[in-house]
């Protein structure tokens, strides 16, 4: 009995008949897919993208060399070399982040006690050669310096929500 019935089914394309009401159902739907990348899907703040190292509102670079970030760096993507300025403080002579190592956990972040390290909202980037995904001190803070606006309000979120 069950053969006939497997025989009718397929005789009649029951099965393509089934899939064409699954497609019908959906034709008049709102349509979800995103056009990217003229359209974007919205993102955290908390989003994790490409990093950058902040700088204080009166220049100063935050970051004090502790190297609790490269410590805690699960893909030993960070490599941080440090001394002593002129003025006795202690900053990093070398900050290096390999993105090709990275794996965007965010403990690098996570782990900075004065907020200098994030990973920002940029995802839209690319290398041809393996050193363009090599980020130094320099394009560091440059990026910092490019996003502090974002950078300080999305931090600000993050204190509301804790
Ligand atoms: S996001 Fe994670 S893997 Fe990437 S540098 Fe930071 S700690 Fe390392
Ligand atoms: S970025 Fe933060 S955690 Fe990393 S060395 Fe600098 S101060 Fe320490």
């Amino acid at each position: 009995m069950k053969a006939i019935k497997d025989y009718i089914k397929r005789l009649f394309l029951w099965e393509l008949f089934q899939g064409l009401r699954i497609t019908g159902r959906y034709l008049f739907e709102k349509k979800i897919t995103v056009q990217y990348p003229d359209e974007k899907t919205p993102q955290s703040h908390r989003f994790r993208g490409r990093h950058a190292l902040r700088r204080y509102p009166n220049g100063e670079e935050r970051c004090i060399a502790c190297k609790l970030c490269e410590a805690v760096c699960p893909a030993l993507a960070i490599t941080i070399e440090a001394a002593p300025r002129a003025d006795g403080t202690r900053r990093t002579t070398r900050y290096d982040i390999d993105l090709t190592k990275c794996i965007f956990c965010g403990f690098c972040e996570e782990s900075c006690p004065v907020d200098s390290i994030v990973e920002t909202r940029v995802f839209e980037y690319c290398g041809e050669q393996r050193h363009d995904l090599l980020m130094n001190k320099e394009k560091l803070l440059a990026a910092g310096e490019q996003l502090e606006k974002a950078l300080a309000a999305d931090k600000a979120l993050d204190q509301a929500y804790h």
